[in-house]
């Protein structure tokens, strides 16, 4: 398979070449040149397979011959060390619970592919990778511990100071050996901003060998797909195809959904959930698209301002804005909401949501509700991604339900660490001479 720029001015590459640079020399995202058509038997027969065989079957058309089938086989086993749960909450909805990796995050298989296929890829070669990634709280966590002690590769994390959770932190700051964490006295898109401007810094890339585990990656961006045919084998009603929300900041997983619904995976509709933040929700809404300041929230790893998957979507339904809406509704539900539901939830239905899964709950809920009462519209039912645990929220999610969630063993020993940061300016300057120091 060969990897396009999305600005369409560098050579097309291979998946190992794509996943090594993470963007392309003139910026652009890599986009797969072609989309794979799943077999028939494979979506009607899913059942029968492996949660291993599933993932192979999906991702090894994106890879080819540059992984040998054996050691792809290895990769995608290693990455799904745990389970993947479709756990029914109300009569017509239900969670697809992704937090039961290590860092409790859906980011965690995105992560754990990633580290796997460039270990693979830099084996017997003399120069070291790092890897430089911006997070709005799980991405850190997820891509630190996915990395951990893989040779030859480095890692530095950015993230906003004080805009992510205790636990998120500690997950970032705590490991030491190959990873670093830099506190960034600013937002979000201040640290997406550095590293950008790394990756475009022409002296700086001669000196160091610098990539990406955002998922702009296509090494973590692509192996989300995962999670909407494990969804698909679990969903008792084949004959009625789930609605999918989808919980959204960067837009790289519910973009991975929609890819996979282009190789055939069954879906009624999909749902890009957002929070305050609704530069794309605006976009569904009266087709202009306009960036915007990210404003904190308390689902704070959607708190993005100019998601740098939506490209992708759009290329996905080939700018045509009429197939994209008939395909993906948008909706942006405000803090009081968040918390409104997950009081509700908790008592109603004995389900406790995080702030994400809350905000994906909501608005499947709405859309439901909007279909469900226009005439001849079958009886619909969805499926929302249940992003993170709640634990990693405990003072949001506490304060809201009045009751202390128990903490996991893997937690508790977190909170026993203590942080180990370095705090810099939201100054590209600043991260460059760090960069240029210590690596
Ligand atoms: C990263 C993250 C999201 C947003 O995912 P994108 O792929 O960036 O849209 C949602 N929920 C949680 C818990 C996350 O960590």
């Amino acid at each position: 398979m060969q990897y396009l720029s999305l600005n369409r001015q560098s050579p097309a590459v291979d998946f190992r070449e794509a996943a090594i640079r993470g963007q392309a020399p003139d910026k652009g995202l890599y986009f797969p040149e072609s989309i794979p058509l799943q077999p028939r038997d494979f979506i009607e027969n899913i059942e029968e397979y492996s949660k291993e065989e599933i993932a192979f079957m999906v991702i090894q058309p994106y890879i080819g011959t540059e992984i040998p089938e054996e050691k792809l086989r290895q990769i995608v086993s290693e990455t799904l060390q745990f389970d993947f749960p479709l756990v029914q909450v109300t009569e017509d909805m239900y969670s697809l619970e992704l937090f039961h990796g290590p860092t409790m995050a859906f980011k965690d298989v995105g992560a754990r592919f990633m580290s796997r296929c460039l270990g693979h890829f830099i084996q017997n070669k003399d120069q070291e990778l790092t890897v430089l990634v911006a997070t709005s709280g799980d991405t850190g966590g997820a891509v630190a511990s996915g990395f951990l002690g893989v040779e030859g590769v480095k890692v530095v994390i950015l993230y906003p100071s004080g805009k992510v959770s205790n636990v998120q932190e500690l997950q970032l700051t705590t490991l030491g050996q190959n990873i670093k964490a830099l506190e960034v006295n600013g937002n979000f898109d201040d640290c997406q901003e550095m590293v950008k401007k790394a990756f475009a810094d022409e002296s700086l890339n001669k000196i160091m060998f610098i990539t990406s585990a955002n998922s702009i990656n296509i090494a973590r961006w692509l192996p989300q797909q995962f999670y909407y045919w494990f969804a698909w084998k679990a969903w008792p009603d084949k004959k009625n195809p789930p609605v999918f929300c989808v919980p959204s900041g960067n837009f790289g997983n519910i973009c991975a959904g929609l890819l996979s619904y282009q190789s055939g995976l069954p879906a009624n509709h999909f749902i890009a959930a957002c929070n305050a933040n609704n530069t794309v929700t605006d976009y569904l809404i009266n087709g202009n698209y306009r960036p915007k300041q990210a404003v904190p929230t308390i689902s704070n790893a959607m708190d993005v301002g100019d998601p740098s998957n939506f490209v992708r979507i759009l290329e996905l339904f080939n700018h045509y804005y009429p197939a994209l809406k008939e395909a993906l509704s948008g909706y942006s539900i405000t803090d009081e909401q968040t918390m409104q539901t997950i009081f509700e939830v908790f008592n109603e239905n004995n389900y406790l949501l995080d702030p994400h899964g809350a905000v994906a709950f909501q608005a499947l809920k709405e859309y439901l509700g909007e279909i469900s009462s226009e005439a001849g519209q079958p009886f619909a039912k969805g499926i929302f991604l249940e992003t993170a645990h709640p634990v990693k929220f405990p003072e949001t999610v506490e304060s809201i339900i009045n009751w202390k969630v128990p903490v996991p063993q893997p937690v508790y020993d977190l909170l026993l660490k203590k942080k180990n940061s370095i705090r810099i300016e939201a100054d590209y300057s600043a991260l460059r001479d760090f960069l240029l120091e210590t690596i």
